[in-house]
């Protein structure tokens, strides 16, 4: 920007202030009428005279000051407002609060292959709901199905927009005007927005409550089944941990309990793991696939949170269910 000798005039009286148009045509101004638009440009000229006529005629409990200010200076102002103003939003930050992934933080981070492949989606059309074989429309699913049944073990897959979206709208498809069985230990939220007792009761589903906070047994969810049950559901603590004097059945256990009774077993998972987290040194989780593999008919993850991508939640399981979900 080109440096006029700026002579800084001291300024008692708000009518000693530029207009707004002389400081839109000022020199300097120019290029960040180029950079950011008139209307921006007018806004932040706007600020900057509003704070200094404020200054020069004070308030009820501070009194009127002489500014210094030319046409050089409220330019300068205009153009740092106007740099706060268009900064991006979303800033690195290192993180330092020793939980590995922190959400609150961003996500998990991708491999460079993948963010290659995220730009090349959105640099160009593609075939996103086209079929090219068949030269018509497609469904975006048949991209990633049979890969997320490849690497869980499920039957069938959908994807929607997050986890609490994919466990509201499997409770609703399931077990709409039915009731769910679920652990008193279970009965989680999930950064503030989440809490299963509210999902349960959006899905139109009835909440029944099993075992005690530390403890529950098989005896639990097989003695609170009903003609009124709809499916049997666990969900993975993913916040706190309860330790102690504790019991909690199996995934198995519980699928076996449903399937006696021919009712669904379902599974919110919260993160969700693809892989083994022990080959990293980090500790046990159990993964989608053991989860299918342990009986359960419909396991529901988070799409970004150790997995990295973009918002989502996945939902894997028998084929006839997830055909019903979607
Ligand atoms: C995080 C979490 C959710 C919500 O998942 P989002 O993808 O953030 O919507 C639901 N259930 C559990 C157990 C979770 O940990």
């Amino acid at each position: 920007m080109s440096t006029t000798a700026a002579t800084s005039a001291e300024i008692s009286h708000p009518s000693q202030l530029p207009a707004v148009d002389k400081v839109l045509l000022a020199a300097e101004m120019q290029p960040l009428r180029e950079a950011y638009g008139l209307d921006a440009c007018t806004k932040a000229a706007r600020t900057v005279l509003t704070h200094l006529r404020q200054q020069l005629l004070g308030s009820a409990d501070q009194p009127g000051q002489p500014v210094q200010a030319d046409l050089t200076s409220i330019v300068q102002s205009a153009q740092r407002l106007l740099q706060a103003r268009f900064a991006p939003r979303l800033q690195p930050v290192l993180n330092l609060t020793g939980t590995v992934l922190h959400t609150n933080l961003g996500r998990a981070l991708l491999p460079q292959a993948a963010i290659d492949a995220v730009v090349q989606a959105m640099s160009s059309p593609a075939n996103l709901e086209y079929d090219l074989q068949d030269g018509s429309r497609g469904d975006r699913d048949d991209l990633v199905e049979s890969l997320i049944c490849e690497l869980t073990g499920a039957e069938a897959a959908t994807v929607v927009n997050n986890n609490a979206a994919a466990v509201l709208l499997v409770l609703s498809t399931m077990a709409m005007g039915k009731e769910v069985i679920v652990s008193r230990g279970e009965l989680v939220e999930i950064g503030g927005a989440f809490r299963i007792p509210d999902v349960m009761t959006r899905a139109g589903a009835k909440l029944i409550e099993v075992g005690t906070t530390n403890r529950t047994h098989e005896k639990d969810y097989a003695g609170a089944i009903s003609e009124h049950t709809g499916a049997l559901m666990k969900v993975h603590c993913s916040n706190y941990a309860i330790t102690g004097f504790t019991k909690a059945v199996s995934d198995a256990d519980v699928a076996g309990i449903a399937h006696d009774h021919q009712l669904p077993m379902i599974v919110d998972l919260g993160s969700g793991t693809l892989i083994d987290m022990r080959d990293w040194g980090l500790p046990y989780e159990v993964t989608v696939r053991e989860t299918v593999e342990s009986g359960a008919d419909i396991v529901t993850f988070s799409g970004d949170k150790l997995l990295g991508g973009p918002q989502a939640g996945i939902i894997v399981g028998k084929k006839e269910l997830i055909a019903q979900i979607k």
